[in-house]
């Protein structure tokens, strides 16, 4: 069936349908396990259910809060109009109602000084009732980001992002006594909730950066793993990848690692999120052989896009469990968001 619908493609005269062809033809000898009945199907790690979990314990948080006489308050700070940054603000703040947190959004315009910035954020230091501050980035050009996170009260930096906060997840500081950056703290909930060893684990870690790669790193050196941390100057990446057990892609290069980059039982946990545009690149990804070819079709003929991460999704089938894009690590940050701000205020009052 499938050969006879590349033939067909590629007695077409169109050069696209030549193109898509030649990929499908390439893509099975790609997916063997796809086709093989004798695969052992790798473990989805469920950010969604994940994420609803621990949002559930953040929801029974805040109700003892509040029969303690408080309640948990995020302000979130967004400038201007991006539209990117406006989805993840408003996805936070309906989050926060969910869960039963205060919230208030303050929208200064794009012309916003960072001296008036800077006021805006001791304001909110100043207010008791707001416990968690977060600055939605990336800032105007014209504003000095480093000053701005610095200049948050580190007891209220629910982002993790301050020097102080950085410095206590280095030093090793206890988890509850600690503000860390969501997404890493989001990696490591995955990990322990799906019952996946760190302890004596080798991790490689691709990415370096200070939102991503090193704090996650960091908390993975905590968890006792033994950690390599990769970046673009890395030579002989694929050896490296290669002996990791744990394998954590924070690049932004959609479908970057290959499957022979990714030792056979790996866990794979996939940061990226890229999206694909184009109808060859959609093809590459998701060939018919691919489990979620027609899913994936659907999305991208509704859309004109699909969402992807650092991982060539070909590779899943070679580790022993991975998070998905979407549905993996991305589930977890605004559950971690509001986990942070329930611990902020609780370690502000001494709870
Ligand atoms: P950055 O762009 O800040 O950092 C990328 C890192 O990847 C850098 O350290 C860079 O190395 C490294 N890198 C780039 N290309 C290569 C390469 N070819 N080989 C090896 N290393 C490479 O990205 P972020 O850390 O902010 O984000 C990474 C990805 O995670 C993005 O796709 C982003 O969208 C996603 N993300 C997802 C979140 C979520 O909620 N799921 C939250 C935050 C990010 P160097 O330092 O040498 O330049």
């Amino acid at each position: 069936m499938c050969a006879f619908f590349t033939t067909s493609l590629l007695r077409r005269k169109s050069p696209v349908a030549r193109v898509l062809a030649l990929c499908a033809r390439l893509r099975s000898a790609r997916y063997p396990e796809y086709m093989s009945s004798t695969a052992v199907a790798a473990r989805v790690l469920d950010g969604v259910q994940i994420a609803a979990e621990i949002k559930n314990e953040v929801a029974a948080g805040v109700q003892q809060a509040k029969a303690a006489g408080y309640t948990p308050g995020l302000a979130v700070i967004l400038v201007g109009n991006v539209a990117a940054s406006e989805i993840y603000v408003r996805s936070k703040v309906k989050t926060c109602a969910e869960l039963g947190i205060h919230s208030e959004l303050h929208t200064p315009p794009e012309s916003v000084s960072t001296e008036e910035l800077l006021k805006l954020v001791q304001q909110l230091n100043a207010r008791d009732e707001i416990d968690g501050i977060l600055i939605q980035l990336p800032l105007p050009k014209h504003v000095d980001t480093e000053l701005l996170l610095e200049a948050v009260d580190p007891r209220k930096d629910v982002d993790g992002f301050h020097p102080i906060n950085a410095g206590r997840l280095l030093s090793g500081a206890p988890d509850d006594q600690l503000l860390a950056p969501c997404t890493p703290a989001g990696i490591l909930e995955v990990l322990k909730r799906s019952g996946i060893p760190t302890a004596g684990a080798n991790a490689v870690v691709l990415g370096r950066s200070n939102i991503v790669g090193k704090p996650v790193a960091a908390m993975l050196i905590n968890a006792s793993a033994t950690v390599t941390v990769c970046h673009s100057r890395t030579r002989n990446l694929p050896e490296i990848t290669r002996e990791a057990d744990i394998l954590v892609a924070a690049i932004g290069r959609a479908g970057f690692v290959h499957r022979d980059m990714v030792k056979p039982g790996a866990v794979i946990i996939d940061v990226g999120i890229n999206r694909v545009t184009g109808e060859a690149e959609l093809a590459q990804f998701f060939p018919p052989e691919h489990p979620e070819h027609t899913k994936r079709h659907e999305t991208f003929a509704r859309r004109g896009s699909t969402v992807i991460g650092d991982v060539d999704p070909s590779a899943f089938a070679v580790s022993s469990a991975y998070t998905p894009v979407p549905g993996g690590v991305g589930a977890l940050t605004i559950a971690m968001l509001m986990s942070n701000t329930l611990k902020a205020a609780k370690m502000r009052r001494g709870k």
